[in-house]
């Protein structure tokens, strides 16, 4: 199984890692010939999705991977990939492939709950049972979703972005695409990953 890992900036080596570790063979893109081989998934990683939409859009690579997201490719999207992902930004002017249709809010937890770690079960995850170790880098808030038929929440947290006590919805699951504003590539948990190999 070949999966493309969006290597333009942020942290893809670690994806790299876990999908190598589950026998999978890893394509990093970085430019618009990287896409010709072709392949069953794509990651999009955590970072800084104002400098990858913008890397995306200058490399040329933008329309052609928005093309493959919306004709069913495989595509999970940790953090900055999740906010590449949604419909909607609510503060940000700008929206990216825009494929899922939920609402995010950039860096939505503030200085205090900038870094936190959390655990919760993951709907889907292939060996169940435990919950998954969730960590949290200046994370995007799934603020709205708008399309219920089709968007499932797969993780919930039972902490807001203001530290209030709420089901926050820390992942979403539509059709091809996973949406996770957490990291599991920075932790030894691979279920995420195999969740995902299974889906591609
Ligand atoms: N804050 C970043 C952004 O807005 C996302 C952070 C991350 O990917 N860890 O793009």
């Amino acid at each position: 199984m070949r999966i493309a890992v969006l290597a333009v900036q942020g942290a893809f080596i670690e994806h790299e890692h876990i999908l190598q570790r589950l026998g999978a063979e890893c394509v990093e893109l970085r430019k618009v010939s990287d896409l010709r081989g072709g392949f069953d998934g794509l990651i999009l990683p955590g970072g800084e999705s104002t400098v990858q939409g913008k890397l995306l859009r200058e490399l040329h690579m933008f329309d052609a991977l928005k093309e493959m997201i919306t004709s069913g490719t495989p595509v999970m999207g940790t953090c900055a990939g999740l906010i590449l992902l949604a419909e909607h930004l609510s503060n940000d002017t700008n929206a990216y492939f825009g494929t899922l249709p939920i609402t995010v809010q950039r860096n939505a937890y503030g200085r205090q709950l900038g870094s936190f770690s959390a655990s919760a079960y993951v709907q889907g995850l292939p060996e169940g049972g435990e919950e998954f170790p969730l960590e949290f880098i200046r994370a995007p808030y799934i603020s709205g979703i708008y399309d219920d038929e089709n968007v499932t929440p797969i993780v919930t947290i039972p902490k807001m972005p203001d530290g209030s006590e709420g089901q926050n919805v820390v992942g979403v699951r539509c059709q091809n695409q996973i949406g996770l504003a957490f990291h599991p590539e920075l932790t030894k948990d691979n279920r995420c990953h195999k969740m995902f190999l299974d889906l591609c």
